[in-house]
């Protein structure tokens, strides 16, 4: 299968997800997530109609950037506030924020720069004992302090990685969760806090995202096939 057949499948698959759910497609974003994936496998995607792409690693970006026809391009992996500089200039989103302190360094980062950056929040619902992510109580307080004190960011809506289930409907409640968290504060009326984007699902639940109210989708595997994490290794 060619990676523009791939992205068909996606987008009709993402279409009757929204059906399903009473929304128009357009209604949801792909983002095509391309880490361990080539410049020209990417351009691939661009030409067949992607518009935003994800990666999770600064490195990758830098040595991809110059290489990729325009586009979109998310931070969606964890991000080290000391390599926050590097990217600041080339990333539309960071959707991986969960600390005060990466929020001011981004802030201070696209200050100098003269520039806002929008943010995502990145909560870890109670189900799961990850690294990364806030709990769902400590997010109202985070998007309070970003509010603040970061002058020069957005925050433009929330993000999660969902637990691997074998089955998919078996983390709804998990999406439904962090959906819930998005709605109690989409109106919450404080400075800088726009939501409009809840970024969740991946190639093995996005259709369950979806009709949990998920409004961006990061597609990998499906559209560019299986990632070889030893090329990582050179
Ligand atoms: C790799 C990755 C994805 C895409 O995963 P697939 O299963 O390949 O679709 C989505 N989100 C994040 C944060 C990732 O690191």
């Amino acid at each position: 299968m060619s990676i523009k057949s791939n992205i068909e499948y996606i987008e009709e698959l993402k279409a009757k997800a929204c059906e399903q759910s009473g929304r128009s497609a357009d209604d949801v974003l792909l983002v095509a997530v391309t880490k361990l994936h080539s410049p020209e496998e990417m351009n691939e995607a661009i030409d067949a109609g992607i518009t935003d792409i994800g990666e999770n690693k600064v490195q990758e970006i830098l040595d991809k950037y110059d290489k990729v026809k325009p586009v979109r391009w998310h931070l969606i992996g964890h991000l080290q506030t000391n390599k926050v500089k590097y990217i600041i200039d080339k990333v539309s989103m960071i959707h991986s924020v969960d600390s005060l302190k990466l929020a001011k360094e981004i802030d201070k980062r696209a200050g100098q720069h003269g520039i806002n950056m929008d943010i995502l929040i990145q909560v870890n619902s109670a189900m799961e004992d990850s690294k990364f992510g806030i709990t769902t109580e400590e997010t109202g307080r985070l998007i309070q302090e970003i509010s603040q004190q970061c002058p020069n960011v957005t925050i433009k809506g929330l993000m999660c990685i969902a637990p691997y289930a074998e089955d998919p409907n078996e983390i709804r409640g998990y999406f439904a969760e962090v959906k819930q968290l998005y709605d109690e504060y989409k109106d919450c009326g404080l400075d800088r806090v726009d939501f409009e984007y809840l970024s969740m699902g991946m190639t093995h639940d996005f259709q369950v995202a979806i009709l949990e109210g998920s409004n961006l989708i990061r597609v990998g595997t499906a559209i560019f096939g299986y990632r070889d994490y030893r090329s990582e290794e050179k």
